[in-house]
């Protein structure tokens, strides 16, 4: 057995990273042989699963209805007899139904709004938010932002678990936060250039709409101190990351994390940006078939499942995320041991059944992002007509592109979304500025058909 508290970093140092210089990610536990990583994981899963199992009613009933105990768990591919968690259950156990510990033991408590009914409520104990701030830390060092950075935090503070889980990891890793939150675009502007940030937080959506206004404005990001943007919570794909790239002059780095796990902080890319490394040492990743529940081999696209392994607050066995992608555990160029992930580029939630064929908002965006005379918004409208789907699919027309040109440039549109998604849609040029720009997660989607699905 291993000595946890030997080789987890999170726990050895004040400051939890040794030292941070170019090479500080050399971490032990960054870098741990995979035979050791998955021997942590088991002692971890089997630790949780005991946790929940004593003190999660909902666990309990259901690991005993799967007739599954903790000292059953011999391997890690013991992990599939476990029961499933999925986002209702948090709904119908809100507010602290789920959590392993008395509220008054917590230290945090944030929550998101669905768009229908309860909010979902997730806790954490102080351990638990010291052990998400050394993650974040390791997060964005893993994206190249060091100590001493300034980091320009865009994250929308409060409730939402970005703002404030970018902050305290950025104040871990000993880099110096400007806490601004969303809104504010031109503000936001002057501070990034006149405190020389370096480190962009945002959106994708928003980081794109800091450099619109900054364009409209005549200054040029590019030249700035900006290298390093961490951009996440919402899908986007590989054009909108050029995209990103190309105007505001940095390196885009993709990070994943949803509130249920804990938030930002659960996977990253590293600077070779080919997938994002899951932190293997606090979280344990599958892919499931999404319709069977079976667990799919290594490379095969499905759903992504995380069981959390050191969470104290609120232990989550099995939670199914909706998210549709491929695990790797082949050694990356950078070092690290951890397993990576394809970008999430779409939720199974996201996906939308036009007239049977399945369609995913972002391979509209691939379409769209970097045609010519084109600016990067854009709204899909679905409507029922007669008992057919029509979809409208409002773009925008770049600054300078004559209005007599906008119906050839729709027609264009329309021809490539046919040929490279497989939908037709009517296309609407709009003039530039009239699509509604996001401050944080962006609408993309208008599904004005009937619900009864
Ligand atoms: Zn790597």
């Amino acid at each position: 057995m291993i000595a946890t508290t030997a080789i987890d970093t999170a726990s050895r140092a004040p400051g939890g990273l040794r030292a941070v210089g170019p090479d500080a990610w050399h971490d032990d536990v960054e870098t741990l042989p995979r035979e050791r990583l998955a021997a942590l994981q088991l002692e971890r899963l089997r630790a949780t699963v005991a946790r929940a199992q004593a003190q999660v009613p909902l666990h309990r009933e259901r690991l005993r209805a799967a007739g599954v105990a903790s000292d059953d768990l011999r391997e890690l591919a013991d992990v599939a007899q476990l029961p499933f968690t999925v986002k209702t259950d948090l709904r119908d156990h809100y507010p602290f139904g789920l959590f392993a510990l008395p509220v008054h033991e917590l230290a945090r408590l944030h929550a998101s709004s669905g768009t229908t009914g309860k909010p979902t409520v997730v806790g954490y104990t102080r351990g638990d938010l010291d052990t998400w701030a050394n993650l974040m830390a390791r997060t964005l060092h893993c994206a190249g932002a060091r100590r001493g950075d300034i980091v320009h935090n865009a994250y929308g503070y409060g409730l939402f678990t970005g703002g404030l889980g970018m902050h305290y990891g950025a104040e871990r890793l000993g880099a110096v936060v400007v806490p601004m939150s969303g809104g504010a675009t031109e503000r936001q502007i002057q501070l990034i250039v006149d405190f020389r940030a370096r480190v962009l937080c945002a959106t994708p959506s928003y980081a794109l709409a800091i450099a619109e206004v900054a364009e409209q404005q005549g200054i040029d990001l590019r030249s700035g101190a900006l290298q390093v943007g961490l951009f996440g919570a919402e899908p986007w794909s590989e054009a909108m990351r050029h995209e990103i790239e190309a105007r505001l002059g940095l390196r885009a780095i993709d990070n994943y994390g949803l509130s249920e796990i804990m938030g930002p902080g659960v996977a990253v890319e590293c600077e070779r940006q080919c997938g994002l490394h899951g932190w293997e040492d606090h979280f344990l990743f599958e892919v499931i078939d999404p319709d069977s529940g079976r667990p799919l081999p290594e490379g095969e696209a499905g759903e992504l499942v995380i069981t959390t392994l050191t969470k104290q607050a609120l232990p989550m066995l099995r939670y199914r995320t909706r998210d549709i992608t491929r695990l790797t555990t082949e050694r990356c160029d950078c070092g690290r041991t951890h397993l990576r992930f394809l970008r999430v580029t779409g939720r199974n939630d996201d996906m939308l059944i036009v007239r049977g064929v399945n369609v995913f908002p972002s391979q509209i965006e691939a379409v769209l992002i970097g045609r010519p005379h084109l600016a990067p918004h854009y709204l899909l409208v679905l409507e029922r007509r007669g008992s057919l789907d029509h979809v409208t699919l409002e773009v925008e027309a770049a600054f300078g592109l004559a209005a007599g040109e906008y119906d050839n440039l729709g027609r264009d549109v329309a021809h490539h979304v046919k040929a490279m998604v497989g939908i037709t849609v009517d296309v609407r040029v709009l003039p530039p500025g009239a699509i509604a720009r996001s401050q944080g997660k962006a609408v993309r989607v208008r599904d004005l058909r009937p619900k009864e699905r």
